[in-house]
């Protein structure tokens, strides 16, 4: 069993000569697609040209996996050490090759979206074009947004100093700081996982210390923040997007109209939220909450959770699901596919790491608890999702962020609901509050941050930049929205958004809420009928060959629904009600 990343699966060492022979393979296939295809325009008259040219587009997607996998070995390394300054400088030296030879065929794409609109039309309904069907519907309706071929070279060019680079810089400083608390240097990311773990007074202590150690470093969040809006502000503008989230819903395949209904329907509901806290506050015999109360349990469940144990118990609920899935889960550990504990240096969080042809690497911070237990359960939700969908066509593998969500939760309701049932009763209580909790962080936390970052996007739209206190300040209010009057902030609780990475993925916590809700209704379907799991395998193997609304609707769940939205967070008040019988 290994409970580290074997990158060894990738390359023998940084030095091995085969990087550099795969960087050269990669360039040179891109190379070779261009020249063949950039002076001629048969492909965008003609039915049987654009076959050849599609499945040729694809095979190339092969040809890039060794340039991929170059890149993830040196970032993959430098996600595990952020002292790595030589994997550092590598990944910036390979996206920037690759980024170019990627850029000798950003032609392709474009050119299939200036095919006029009868033509597209006529495409779209050919039966010889039919698999690949999808993929030019996309591409027709992104090709909207879509500027010459130039400009989108020089756009691809720039993200990396405009964004990327920012982003790496301030999470190499958040990284490199340690939390120094009852004398002892703790690794910012441990600390933070080790807040909620405290009694009272430890933990209040501890988040301030920590919340100081994250405002060490709001000078420079604050200009990397800035300049990363900006730049998508920049980016959004040349392209025509209305909303500073019309970009990601697209991106994700989903219907705008829909999203922001998801969003105002559960902003309506933060009544729930409330609820909720008014409730734990009671529970915890608090006069009042503090930020760092915010995820603490209400009782010591006695049971922990080595990493050891959770993957056996993992391994028998998903064997129970499906053979498929605990096989996934003994390969990766079989393998060294899982990094499981916190380390000074690595990177905080946890997240399924999955590249086109290339193993699927799944990061944790497993420091033993129920909730690390849930979050492994939840990133191999992800990888098994992953793995199911190599059974589409090379095209169609990768799945949006919406759909993502779906399964890693449905994996994480399928582990909670199966130990929930083994608990004693007053661990049940326990439980059931984390599970509320955890539902309220997934749904009405997510669209609190979503509000948040519109709001924020749209001040640095109107006012050009925004500092620091200001955005604690809008991130406490935000946070006070959906919490309510039980909670009391303080000041340097605001400056939690120097280390929420998803605040540089533009909108990207929406995906939560969605795939939540909807992973609620899933698993209602199979609760109530077992072999509703061939559905949900269904959609597992699906990939990205649909829309998100397809998907689901092929196996009986109608997104499209507010109903479907407001039975999921009607299960939330259910719940609550069920945890306020039980602890009065
Ligand atoms: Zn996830």
């Amino acid at each position: 069993m290994k409970a580290e990343w074997n990158l060894k699966l990738l390359y023998a060492s940084p030095k091995d000569p085969r990087i550099e022979k795969d960087v050269r393979k990669t360039e040179l296939a891109y190379k070779a697609f261009a020249k063949k295809y950039r002076d001629t325009e048969t492909y965008l008259k003609n039915e049987q040209a654009l076959l050849r040219a599609l499945q040729e587009y694809e095979a190339l997607n092969d040809q890039t996996v060794p340039g991929s996998r170059a890149i993830d070995y040196f970032s993959f390394r430098h996600e595990l050490n952020s002292f790595d300054t030589e994997a550092e400088a590598k990944v910036a030296q390979l996206s920037d090759r690759l980024t170019k030879a990627g850029n000798e065929i950003v032609f392709f794409t474009l050119k299939l979206g200036t095919i006029e609109k009868k033509q597209q039309g006529r495409f779209l309904k050919s039966r010889r074009l039919a698999p690949y069907r999808y993929f030019l519907k996309r591409i027709f309706l992104e090709s909207r947004h879509q500027l010459t071929e130039k400009e989108e070279k020089i756009l691809n060019l720039k993200s990396l100093p405009a964004r990327a680079l920012w982003i790496g810089g301030r999470e190499k400083a958040e990284n490199k700081r340690t939390v120094l608390f009852e004398g002892k240097d703790i690794p910012i990311a441990e600390a933070l996982n080790l807040v909620q773990t405290l009694p009272v007074k430890r933990r209040r202590m501890l988040h301030k210390a920590a919340m100081g150690t994250l405002q060490e470093i709001g000078d420079f969040a604050e200009s990397e923040i800035n300049a990363v809006f900006t730049d998508k502000k920049i980016n959004d503008e040349l392209r025509g997007f209305k909303h500073p989230y019309s970009a990601t819903i697209l991106g994700y395949e989903n219907d705008e109209k829909g999203i922001v209904n998801l969003a105002q329907t559960v902003t309506h509901d933060f009544k729930t939220s409330a609820d909720f806290y008014a409730l734990k506050k009671k529970i915890l015999k608090l006069p009042h909450l503090e930020y760092a109360d915010r995820s603490v349990g209400i009782g010591k469940v006695k049971q922990t959770f080595t990493f050891k144990e959770s993957y056996q118990i993992l391994r028998e609920i998903f064997h129970s699901l499906g053979g498929e899935y605990s096989s996934i889960l003994e390969h990766f550990v079989k393998e060294g596919q899982i990094d499981a504990f916190p380390k000074k240096g690595k990177s905080g969080g946890a997240y399924c790491a999955n590249s086109y042809g290339l193993p699927t690497f799944v990061l944790l911070n497993h420091v033993n608890s129920f909730n690390s237990l849930m979050t492994f359960a939840h990133e191999m939700g992800h990888a098994i999702h992953t793995e199911l969908s190599k059974s589409q066509r090379s095209l169609y593998q990768h799945y949006t962020m919406s759909v993502a969500e779906t399964a890693s939760t449905f994996f994480e309701t399928a582990a909670f609901n199966t130990i929930f049932e083994k608990l004693s009763d007053a661990e049940k209580t326990i439980a059931l509050h984390d599970r509320i909790q955890d539902d309220i962080s997934t749904i009405y936390r997510q669209i609190a941050f979503f509000n948040f970052e519109l709001e924020l996007h749209l001040k640095i739209r109107k006012e050009g930049s925004v500092p620091k206190e200001k955005i604690a300040e809008m991130l406490n209010e935000h946070m006070k929205a959906y919490i309510g009057k039980s909670m009391k902030f303080m000041p340097e609780d605001g400056y939690f958004f120097v280390t929420v990475s998803h605040f540089r993925r533009p909108f990207y916590v929406y995906s939560y809420t969605y795939g939540q809700l909807i992973s609620k209704a899933l698993y209602e379907k199979f609760r109530a009928d077992p072999s509703y799991m061939e559905k949900i395998k269904e959609f597992l193997r699906a990939g990205g060959s649909k829309s998100p609304e397809d998907i689901f609707g092929d196996i009986g769940i109608n997104t499209k629904s507010p109903a479907l939205f407001k039975e999921g967070l009607a299960s939330v008040k259910k719940d609550i009600a069920r945890l306020k019988k039980l602890t009065s």
